[in-house]
């Protein structure tokens, strides 16, 4: 989404005043030591999850890569975790 300067001013914000990361318009990965542009907002509580409550989380921005790694990597985790479980081979 992109909003023009003049309409930013005229809803009383001042447009100097906001993140460089705004007016660029691309938010940085916030992984340590990446910072990568383009990054997506990311929810810690899934919304396929967490339902309405996701909202109430924090979110963050991530790249792509780190974005696709967070989400393989906890997948695997949860589907080993449950794999491991005994309770749940029935
Ligand atoms: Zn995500
Ligand atoms: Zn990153």
């Amino acid at each position: 989404m992109w909003i023009k300067k003049d309409e930013i001013r005229a809803a009383g914000v001042d447009v100097d005043a906001l993140p460089v990361v705004d007016i660029v318009g691309s938010p940085r990965c916030s992984v340590q030591g990446c910072g990568a542009r383009g990054a997506e907002n990311h929810h810690w509580a899934p919304r396929e999850a967490f339902g309405a409550d996701a909202d109430l989380w924090p979110t963050d921005y991530l790249c792509v890569p780190h974005h696709d790694r967070w989400h393989e990597t906890m997948t695997t985790a949860v589907t080993t975790a449950v794999n491991n479980n005994p309770r749940s081979k029935s």
